[in-house]
């Protein structure tokens, strides 16, 4: 692969805008796109040429990179707008990504499922071009700072002429040959992270509602056995200071609980304690909307318990 070759980016939001930085920064030419003017404005004051369309960069860019929030964006992305009865293999109508003069390798860094993923990979490779399923954790904080995992499914030697471009971003991991192995990855990690969250702010609120302080409740347990991620980052950084800004929406949340629940039933995985977090962030959407952020499910928890958790001007000076 060209290192130098002008890159493709559809999709600036909260992770793609910082990873399309870290490109740019890196020395690469970027081609980039959102339906967001002030997305695009912002990495185009770093360097970025902006096309008109997802398939007018997919028409120059031998290497594109998608980071869009929902399955259907991502299918609509690629396929275009079908019409009925006129969709053949390889052949779409509309202005989709497949089919496009250039693009030869199409890596996607969104979250949307293995089942969509296999499909979108079969019509992508039909049409000549080589889908890298590649979703990432780490959150924005992760995608800033170059510290995301990349989970990576594709055949090996497709992975290893990317391997270097993917650094980019973090840590890439090859997690397996197919198509939907990277989801599988993604999905399975994102029911631990979505489960923390909504147990510590059980947790929380529990000790919270003995008296305890919130601050002292995280100290303790991010040195004891029921550390985790939320009690590490999410507690200290956006919950108990009351700024909920940790930049993954609560629908992007449940979008992938919901689709890691659809996948494990389909092949037979009984989740239990999976399907109480996936009525929690459920909850989460239908009271505070899927634009809010996903830490706010802990007002949830807190409404059913009867306490706030934050640091009271009493238990300050602890
Ligand atoms: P986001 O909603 O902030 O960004 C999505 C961007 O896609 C928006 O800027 C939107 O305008 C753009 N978009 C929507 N439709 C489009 C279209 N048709 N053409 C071009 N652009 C379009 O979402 P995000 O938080 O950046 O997440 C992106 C993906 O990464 C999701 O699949 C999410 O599940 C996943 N993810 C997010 C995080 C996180 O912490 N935010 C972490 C890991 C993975």
């Amino acid at each position: 692969m060209n290192e130098h070759a002008m890159l493709g980016f559809i999709g600036l939001g909260n992770m793609g805008l910082p990873m399309a930085s870290r490109l740019l920064a890196a020395g690469h030419k970027v081609l980039a796109f959102d339906l967001r003017q002030d997305a695009c404005q912002a990495l185009a004051a770093q360097g970025a040429e902006i096309a008109t369309s997802p398939r007018a960069i997919a028409d120059r860019a031998i290497t594109v990179f998608m980071s869009l929030p929902t399955p259907q964006v991502v299918r609509q992305v690629i396929e275009g707008k079908h019409h009925e009865g006129k969709h053949h293999e390889g052949k779409h109508q509309g202005e989709g990504l497949l089919g496009a003069a250039a693009m030869k390798v199409l890596v996607d860094l969104s979250t949307t499922g293995a089942s969509i993923t296999k499909d979108l990979a079969r019509v992508t490779q039909q049409a000549g071009v080589c889908y890298v399923d590649s979703p990432v954790s780490g959150g924005v904080n992760g995608a800033v700072k170059g510290t995301l995992a990349i989970m990576c499914a594709c055949p090996r030697k497709d992975y290893e002429a990317l391997e270097g471009l993917l650094a980019v971003f973090g840590k890439p991991f090859h997690v397996g040959e197919e198509a939907g192995q990277g989801q599988s990855m993604k999905l399975a990690n994102n029911m631990l992270s979505a489960t923390a969250m909504a147990a510590s702010a059980e947790a929380i609120a529990f000790g919270v509602k003995q008296g305890l302080n919130p601050m002292v409740m995280a100290e303790v347990i991010n040195v004891s056995t029921g550390a985790n991620t939320a009690i590490r980052d999410k507690f200290p950084k956006a919950i108990i200071p009351r700024l909920f800004n940790f930049g993954f929406a609560s629908g992007l949340m449940n979008k992938d609980v919901q689709l890691c629940l659809e996948e494990a039933q389909a092949c037979g995985v009984p989740m239990a304690i999976g399907s109480a977090v996936g009525a929690i962030w459920h909850e989460t959407v239908e009271r505070l909307g899927a634009e809010s952020d996903f830490t706010e499910v802990a007002k949830i928890i807190e409404a059913k318990a009867g306490v706030v958790i934050e640091i009271k001007p009493s238990s300050s000076k602890e």
